[in-house]
């Protein structure tokens, strides 16, 4: 390397440093500001079931598109908000919204599919997060039947007492409980059963690669079987292709979440899309 490109490395290096810190920066700024702006909307993706095709559920999924950053992606704001705190006022946002998303799909006639949030660890784990939650659903004149909770594995593994009557009693309250992103964790099937789950959320990076990799096809396979036998249901998450479909079929797979059905789609590209799908199998979701 000649004195030139060193310098060159150098500079290049030290500009990524502060273009880093700036957009920390600007984040904070901006997510404060679409924080107390409620510049937040959601997008719903639906989760088919293989044997009947009927839309089973709808995941909510944040989106954001900020005047200066443009559309930042939840993956980047999400973790910030965490590290922040800006993740409680945020999560109750979230919650806001999903419950208006309900309200506007009976408005449409379809009241049937519960809608799942997904609950960062931050927000779980408050003292006042059962308390908030319910204050929330009296507010929006909606009860947690409607909804279903996605928490990571990383969320339960934490076996405090708390954390299990925490679920125990958002079971009681009528929320279904699903575990998002199983098998990028540490936790085993064998530990999560002390918890009330009713759904398993394979990972996609199981399922990307289901047709080609024996071993990613063994664990999801194993990964059905043992959650059947607890009477857990199983979601694919990310499928894209009907290779993948008919491979999970053959496995006993219960719901596809994926770009192969859909992408997660604004509430009035989702009623279309329902409208569509009724259409298209003769049934109702
Ligand atoms: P997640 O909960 O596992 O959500 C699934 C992610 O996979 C979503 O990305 C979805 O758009 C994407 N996806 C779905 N099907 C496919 C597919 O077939 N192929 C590919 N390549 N991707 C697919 P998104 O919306 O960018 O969200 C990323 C993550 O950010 C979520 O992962 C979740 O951990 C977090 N997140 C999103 N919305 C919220 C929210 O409202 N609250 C909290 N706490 N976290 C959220
Ligand atoms: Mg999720
Ligand atoms: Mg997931
Ligand atoms: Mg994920």
């Amino acid at each position: 390397f000649s004195k030139e490109n060193g310098r060159n490395c150098f500079s290049f290096y030290f500009e990524e440093l502060k273009t880093d810190s700036n957009r920390v920066l600007a984040l904070d700024g901006e997510l404060r500001k679409a924080i107390e702006n409620r510049e937040f909307t959601l997008a719903f993706q639906p989760k088919i079931c293989v044997e009947t095709q009927n839309i089973i559920g709808l995941e909510a999924l944040v989106r954001w598109k900020s005047e200066k950053l443009g559309f930042v992606s939840p993956a980047e704001f999400i973790e910030y908000a965490e590290e922040s705190g800006l993740i409680i006022p945020l999560s109750e946002i979230i919650f806001e919204l999903a419950c208006e998303g309900y309200h506007k799909l009976v408005a449409a006639g379809y009241p049937k599919v519960p809608i799942a949030i997904n609950v960062s660890s931050i927000h779980f784990q408050q003292q006042s997060f059962l308390e908030s939650v319910q204050t929330i659903l009296e507010r929006n004149n909606t009860s947690a039947q409607n909804f279903e909770i996605e928490v990571t594995e990383r969320t339960v593994m934490n076996t405090a007492q708390e954390t299990i009557s925490k679920l125990v009693k958002l079971k009681q309250l009528g929320f279904k409980l699903s575990i998002d992103d199983f098998g990028t964790g540490y936790s085993s099937l064998s530990y999560l059963v002390r918890f009330p789950l009713d759904v398993l959320k394979i990972d996609r990076s199981f399922i990307q690669h289901i047709c080609s990799l024996d071993d990613k096809q063994a664990i999801v396979d194993a990964i059905i079987q043992m959650a059947h036998r607890l009477q857990i249901k199983v979601v694919a998450e990310g499928v894209e292709n009907v290779q993948q479909v008919e491979l999970l079929r053959s496995m006993g797979c219960d719901f596809i979440q994926g770009y192969y059905y859909s992408k997660p789609l604004p509430m009035d590209e989702l009623i279309d899309f329902i409208h569509f799908w009724e259409v298209e199998h003769q049934g109702r979701i």
